[in-house]
């Protein structure tokens, strides 16, 4: 099996220990929703500081995330956990279940990406799956479906990022939305010269933002052009 390592990165509070992108047949055996035939991302991710956040902040940052991404609340969560003695509490209007521990934190990233291969990277339907490590406790393999390896990336380290702004800053800052505005017009007209005043002209938006988005979306690597001799390529991550 060969996967691809594409990126190794600090976005704010969390660390990204690796993004690979390739086929991870065990996979399927902790999940029974994961499609045939659909690779997979797979990010390790250290979130600190360890341990959870209380029931108030979670739905803080879950809303916050659901004003950027508004498909996100009717994400269906865990149902083939129900009957694990995992505590999930479920919440009204919130999607996405809640453990009380690091691994909430993990989990919305997980769901955001997931979003972001619908919204972006061309999936009908997307499914992901968090699994926490024993040891150290504060670190988690997120496996999600992905047609797309470059979009993965820069959904990975994006959804990274924003959930790490809304931890140490509270509030997103709308200007995140121009980013991701403008992933999706880069994917619908994916021939567009990559300037910023024929951009900015087609979004009719100010140049100064455009820059900012274009600079993001260089930033998370969404313009990797995954070619061989710039990822690695190796045998069972
Ligand atoms: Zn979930």
């Amino acid at each position: 099996m060969l996967t691809r390592r594409m990126g190794l990165q600090t976005v704010g509070l969390m660390r990204i220990l690796s993004i690979a992108y390739g086929q991870f047949p065990q996979v399927f055996k902790l999940y029974s929703r994961f499609q045939p035939g659909i690779g997979h991302l797979k990010v390790i991710l250290e979130i600190t500081p360890a341990g959870g956040f209380e029931r108030a902040r979670f739905l803080t940052v879950f809303r916050q995330l659901a004003e950027f991404f508004p498909t996100i609340s009717q994400h269906s969560c865990c149902e083939e956990w129900e009957t694990a003695p995992l505590y999930l509490e479920k919440e009204d209007g919130v999607s996405i279940k809640r453990v009380g521990e690091a691994a909430d934190v993990a989990h919305l990233i997980e769901h955001v990406i997931v979003d972001m291969q619908v919204g972006l990277g061309g999936l009908h339907r997307c499914s992901g799956l968090t699994c926490g490590w024993k040891d150290p406790d504060n670190r988690f393999d997120l496996f999600v479906e992905c047609a797309n390896a470059r979009v993965g990336l820069f959904a990975s380290q994006f959804a990274v990022y924003l959930v790490s702004r809304i931890l140490t800053k509270r509030k997103l800052s709308a200007r995140n939305r121009f980013v991701l505005t403008l992933a999706a017009y880069m994917q619908a007209n994916p021939s567009v010269n990559i300037d910023v005043p024929g951009l900015a002209r087609a979004l009719g938006w100010k140049k100064r933002d455009t820059e900012m988005a274009l600079s993001r979306l260089r930033e998370f690597g969404f313009f990797e052009n995954g070619k061989d001799d710039e990822v690695r390529e190796e045998e069972d991550v």
